[in-house]
């Protein structure tokens, strides 16, 4: 590989050392966010999940992990494992999205508003990454009226280890 400019021999990452990298990577600041560079996301997500998160695309309805999930358990941001939303919040839209009427706590996402394709959307993102997460509408179900409309691939489900805790 004369001329290519690398030196670094090539070799085969695997699932220890991805994950012992993003552990790395993966700190707060001072203000209690992860910043992190394209390059280092690149490293810790996937193709699709960096499409999503970083660069706010949306997957294909009925194509997610989680569209039409019934465990019970705890979803977290694919991206830095913030716990977002619980499976007893989810609730069947029809959308081809998952989808949640609240969050587990507000300060767990921001908005703001999104005016792109000429539509006025109220953006949802991981108060900690960043990381866009999906839209939100107030064509929902009570009690808050809100269609948390989000992409699987920004989400990572946490599945609940006791079932029929006593909480
Ligand atoms: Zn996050």
């Amino acid at each position: 590989m004369a001329g290519c400019g690398s030196e670094e021999p090539m070799r085969t990452v695997t699932k220890t050392e991805a994950a012992t990298e993003a552990a790395e990577l993966l700190v707060e600041n001072a203000d209690g966010k992860i910043v992190l560079t394209d390059e280092q996301w690149r490293k810790i997500l996937t193709s699709e999940q960096y499409r999503i998160t970083r660069e706010q695309g949306t997957e294909r309805a009925f194509t997610g992990k989680y569209w039409d999930t019934k465990t019970d358990g705890v979803y977290r941001c694919v991206a830095c494992d913030q716990p977002l939303y619980s499976s007893k919040a989810k609730f069947k839209s029809g959308t081809g999205w998952p989808s949640f009427w609240e969050p587990i706590d507000p300060k767990m996402i921001g908005t703001h508003s999104d005016t792109a394709y000429g539509m006025v959307r109220t953006e949802v993102h991981c108060s900690r990454c960043d990381a866009h997460l999906g839209h939100i509408f107030n064509d929902g179900p009570r009690p808050t009226g809100q269609r948390h409309c989000i992409n699987s691939a920004s989400l990572r489900l946490e599945a609940d280890s006791s079932p029929g805790g006593s909480d």
